[in-house]
């Protein structure tokens, strides 16, 4: 491709909306332009970069034996009410009447596939015969986001790889996952991501049942916890603590039990800064429903309760915070005084709970808190439990050495569904004996945009993109510095043709513009390999070869510069391909 005769519109300044450097590179490098907000056009760089991650996405599908289908965007609104999605969705749901004849139609526009597929398999899967069967297809999906931002980081319109499989027992979930789990690992090193697979909230399964692909990088909107030293890995949601039972400190100066007054102070900043205490000497006593039930939950005043690890604890299908109703016929106070002191529902508490001295919490009356509350003598814990976010410093659950809290980017996510769809959707099979289940899912999605945007915030110097060979927009850039002079012109179509020909993406930077002007975007946009030929070098019989990432450049004899840049593209697809695993 000739740079004249395509589309890059480089910019120089950062664009004022643009927050993060994978929004702004994107623009700049002219990838990218939004029509709106939420929806963003690719240019012909852009989407080149897309289309290569495509093509490696569904080279590893195949691989892992996966079978590519196509479904429609647009869907019947009933396979969300029978599956109860259309309320879970809720506002993110994009669906609309539409006038067919004289009947209206209620539609929707799939934000990911399992409805159809699964009503798809339901329909002609039938036979412990048939399966297991993993089925992925490559599309659009539509998501009303509340909060569209990060340039397509976060869109309303994305391309998803959904994968979804199907099959008779655990044992055959287990396996599909594990190899998509493998292909996912394949996919994010060949496309140059550094990335974490991290334990991730496992739903109806339980155990290890969900792994979410992050890049980390400071900007990701997800927050994981890693340990370096055994590289146990976790969202925020899942992460363990590293956490035992605090032994209740026996305090030597154990304060009496005290009432105070704290007038309309019902938020631990406002009792921490009345009464002069620590938010951590303080205990948060938060009133759950769990099934219905009231339970009260304790956690230390600094830190945050986790409503999955509640859940688990309590061995709930559901939990929620109480309303004012519950919480006033628990505590016999409004709501912002509850404490552990004398409340009439069961208590558990959060590890790092026992281990508070003289705790400051409600007093389970209005306008009233207690100091000097003390576990054993004020009131009873029979087990502690982890039930709080886990912080920076925490010690890892696996090996006790201490977590790093990171930020991530979520590009793939594994799930091992179980059998909500095939249950709503009645997708059954026959066993040996005839007899009727339903098939057992599992379901796998990769942002093919947040692959690209996930490289382009993690891959950059203070001048532009840095590419990987494998999803650059072009592997090499051919530039001659004075179009007008006919000696370079014939080099540079002699090297261009040359290249295509041996395969190579090659773009030539054909402009009738300043040398200095054309390193500058060859810079911002990143093609991995540059070529340029003129001035001195080409006095000499020598054109000069750049990686995008090398500090200088080599020189090539003219007559070698094709054979050298094809070894040196070869040499590093060797090295890009070394750091995918089998
Ligand atoms: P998030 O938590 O970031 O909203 P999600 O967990 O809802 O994502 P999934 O339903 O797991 O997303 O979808 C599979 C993949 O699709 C995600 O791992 C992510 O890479 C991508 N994806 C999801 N939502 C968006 C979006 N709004 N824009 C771009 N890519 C997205
Ligand atoms: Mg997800």
């Amino acid at each position: 491709m000739r740079w004249s005769k395509t589309f890059i519109p480089t910019m120089k300044e950062n664009p004022s909306d643009a927050e993060i450097p994978s929004h702004q590179l994107m623009l700049r490098a002219g990838l990218i332009r939004q029509l709106m907000a939420g929806a963003y056009t690719y240019l012909p760089l852009g989407w080149r970069s897309v289309r290569k991650a495509e093509q490696i996405v569904r080279e590893e599908m195949d691989r892992a034996g996966a079978i590519e289908l196509f479904m429609p965007a647009l869907q019947p609104i009933d396979l969300f009410e029978r599956t109860g999605r259309k309320e879970a969705f809720g506002n993110v749901l994009i669906n609309f009447h539409v006038q067919r004849g004289d009947r209206k139609v209620h539609l929707a526009l799939g934000p990911t596939h399992e409805e159809v597929i699964t009503d798809l398999v339901a329909r002609h899967l039938n036979s412990y015969r048939q399966l297991p069967i993993c089925l992925y297809q490559i599309q659009t999906k539509f998501r009303n986001e509340e909060r569209p931002r990060f340039g397509v980081l976060r869109t309303s319109e994305f391309i998803m790889k959904d994968a979804y499989s199907f099959g008779t027992s655990l044992e055959q979930l287990n396996a599909v996952y594990d190899q998509m789990y493998r292909a996912y690992c394949r996919i994010f090193a060949r496309c140059g991501l550094k990335y974490l697979a991290v334990e991730a909230e496992s739903g109806p399964i339980g155990g290890d049942a969900s792994h979410e692909f992050m890049v980390p990088a400071s900007n990701g909107e997800d927050r994981i916890v890693h340990c370096a030293a055994c590289g146990y890995a976790a969202n925020l949601e899942r992460a363990e603590t590293g956490r035992a039972s605090a032994k209740p400190g026996k305090a030597p100066g154990a304060a009496p039990l005290t009432k105070v007054a704290t007038p309309g102070a019902t938020s631990i900043e406002q009792v921490s800064r009345m009464l002069q205490c620590a938010p951590s000497q303080m205990i948060k006593t938060l009133i759950y429903k769990a099934d219905e039930r009231p339970v009260a939950v304790l956690i230390r005043g600094d830190h945050e309760a986790n409503e999955a690890k509640i859940r688990r604890a309590l061995a709930a299908k559901s939990v929620e915070l109480a309303d004012e109703a519950t919480i006033r016929s628990v505590t016999g106070a409004p709501v912002g005084f509850a404490g552990p002191v004398g409340i009439q529902c069961p208590v558990v508490a959060d590890h790092d709970v026992a281990g508070i001295t003289n705790a400051v919490t409600g007093a389970n009356e209005a306008d009233a808190h207690l100091t000097g509350v003390n576990v054993g003598r004020d009131f009873q814990l029979t087990s502690t439990h982890d039930l709080r976010m886990a912080l920076d410093g925490d010690p890892c659950p696996r090996c006790k050495a201490t977590l790093k809290l990171v930020h991530g980017i979520e590009v793939g996510h594994v799930f091992k569904l179980g059998t909500k769809y095939s249950v709503s959707l009645a997708a059954e099979f026959l066993d040996e004996k005839e007899q009727r289940h339903p098939m057992i899912m599992g379901c796998y999605g990769i942002g093919v945009n947040r692959i690209v945007a996930g490289l382009a915030e993690t891959s950059f110097d203070e001048n532009g993109l840095i590419w990987p060979l494998s999803i650059a927009p072009y592997e090499v850039l051919v530039i001659p510095l004075n179009v007008t002079d006919p000696e370079t012109m014939e080099l540079a179509e002699r090297f261009y043709r040359e290249l295509s020909e041996a395969g190579v993406d090659v773009l030539m930077d054909d402009r009738d513009a300043r040398a200095g002007f054309k390193f500058k975007d060859a810079d911002l946009i990143g093609i991995p390999l540059r070529i340029v030929i003129g001035g001195k070098g080409l006095k000499e019989g020598q054109v000069e070869l750049k990686w995008r990432n090398a500090a200088a450049p080599v020189k090539a004899p003219i007559g070698e510069a094709v054979a050298t840049v094809r070894e040196m593209l070869a040499e590093r697809r060797v090295e890009e391909a070394a750091a995918v695993p089998a």
